[in-house]
């Protein structure tokens, strides 16, 4: 049988992180494999699935670059791959009674506040839960009469006495669970629909699913699922349940950490291939430990074997670094294109905006960064001279400033080699390093202690306005000191 992996994400809210994460090891898994991958919509949850989600999760997927050969978009021989699209066409119907004529699954009939006693009854006795098999006691003729009477109901699968269930992890190994231990689960619910861990199973054996990669938040589920694939007679898939993402302080990984959505992420101006490349490293090394990954590299070194059990946290900063060093790959042209959208409109209109997008590409860490970064270039005389004054300023910065002032008076040019020459003739006349120098006159010139490279940045202030700042500044200085 060909190999077929999939990706089933919940739309039940925006396409995040971890989710992202399980997609890009099955796309990669299934590269290595050469199988086909699926995506599968796993909406039974009916109220908490929206069609806002679904469409957060397809546009995240498809600004990743990550492709399905199969999927709502694509569907192979008329299959539906939203499960609310299967409830309708009664696609789990023959399932359910299959596994009730076995006996394999049966009707319970138990309020749910007569459950919630059994609950409280096993808590108060300090022992693990599991459903009384009240319902199961009921002859043919009395569950027929009972659904006849319209009285409510769910459908649960009756897990074997005494078994021993093995979950073979592609990641962990053998994982062991005491059937004893497994109460009874509904897999239908009172409204008629599948539960999660009935759907799954159906979908998979009908998709013809070899491999399941996912979270491992889901290993509780799958005995239960193995149980099911048993009661059919199904191939039970491989599975690979991925480490947990951790955020700093080592918890499970939630938006607290400022763990974003990918939509956010990409308005943030992230790039994609950082994030793919930063993604697929939580949990996952390639044995030189290289970092930086082309997804080429990706696919070749791929190797699920390497795959940790132990959780992987999630590190913003390493992500922000990571995309600095995806945009620094970006040819000038790559990046005025990518980085126009970002700019805010009031920016738009600042004079040659490609050269001061240009002077300060080296600077940005996300394509968002941009709007603080052009910030030097949008104000006017007040707004700097506001800056300056709040700067500390030391004997031998007002040298550098007096200096500036005398020789640019002379000066109807101005460009990056008249700024060179500034600066050179006031380390060669006042004795001074480079530093001593060039902070001064970032901050008498731009009102900033720090920024761009400064030869570009002032090279890029028109030489008037060069001119009257310094005048500004001069007799500020003046008068601070004679004070
Ligand atoms: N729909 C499940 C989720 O989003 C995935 C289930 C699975 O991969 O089996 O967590």
């Amino acid at each position: 049988m060909k190999p077929k992996l999939r990706f089933a994400p919940s739309p039940t809210g925006n396409l995040h992180i971890g989710s992202v994460r399980t997609a890009i090891f099955n796309w990669v898994w299934a590269q290595s494999l050469d199988a086909s991958l699926v995506l599968r919509i796993e909406d039974t949850d009916l109220e908490r699935s929206k069609k806002e989600f679904e469409d957060n999760i397809m546009e995240g997927l498809d600004w990743l670059g990550l492709s399905f050969d199969e999927g709502p978009h694509q569907p192979l021989n008329g299959m539906k791959y939203r499960q609310s699209e299967r409830i309708n066409d009664q696609a789990y119907q023959p399932y359910i009674d299959q596994l009730l004529s076995s006996g394999n699954a049966y009707y319970c009939f138990e309020t749910d506040d007569e459950l919630t006693a059994e609950r409280q009854a096993a808590e108060d006795q300090g022992i693990p839960y599991v459903y009384s098999r009240k319902s199961l006691s009921y002859s043919p003729d009395e569950v027929t009469k009972k659904l006849d009477n319209g009285t409510p109901w769910t459908i649960r699968f009756r897990v074997p006495d005494h078994a021993m269930i093995i979950v073979k992890d592609v990641i962990r190994g053998d994982i062991s669970f005491e059937s004893k231990l497994l109460s009874d689960f509904i897999i239908v619910r009172s409204d008629g629909n599948p539960t999660y861990n009935f759907a799954v199973v159906v979908d998979d054996h009908e998709m013809g699913i070899t491999h399941v990669v996912r979270g491992e938040d889901h290993i509780s589920n799958t005995p239960r699922q193995i149980m099911m694939y048993d009661a059919f007679g199904w191939d039970v898939p491989q599975f690979a349940h991925l480490p947990i993402i951790l955020g700093p302080d080592r918890s499970k990984l939630s938006k607290r950490h400022g763990a974003k959505s990918v939509s956010e992420y990409r308005d943030d101006g992230f790039l994609a291939d950082a994030l793919i490349n930063y993604l697929s490293l939580l949990g996952w090394s390639p044995p030189d430990g290289k970092e930086l990954l082309s997804r080429e590299e990706l696919n070749d070194l791929f190797d699920i074997s390497r795959i940790n059990k132990a959780g992987a946290v999630f590190d913003t900063v390493k992500l922000t670094w990571m995309n600095k060093q995806y945009l620094a790959k970006k040819s000038d042209h790559e990046i005025l294109a990518l980085i126009h959208s970002f700019v805010d409109p009031k920016l738009k209109k600042l004079s040659d905006l490609d050269r001061k997008i240009l002077s300060v590409r080296d600077n940005i860490e996300t394509l968002s960064q941009i709007n603080d970064y052009l910030d030097v270039y949008s104000r006017d005389t007040t707004d700097f001279f506001n800056k300056f004054q709040a700067l500390p300023i030391t004997e031998s910065d007002i040298k550098v400033i007096e200096y500036a002032h005398a020789a640019i008076a002379q000066l109807s040019k101005w460009d990056a080699s008249s700024v060179t020459e500034l600066m050179e003739g006031a380390i060669e006349s006042l004795s001074l390093g480079k530093g001593k120098v060039m902070k001064p006159m970032r901050k008498s010139m731009t009102g900033d202690e720090s920024g761009p490279n400064l030869i570009d940045c002032l090279a890029l202030i028109p030489l008037n306005e060069i001119k009257a700042r310094l005048e500004l500044v001069l007799k500020h200085v003046n008068s601070t000191a004679s004070n």
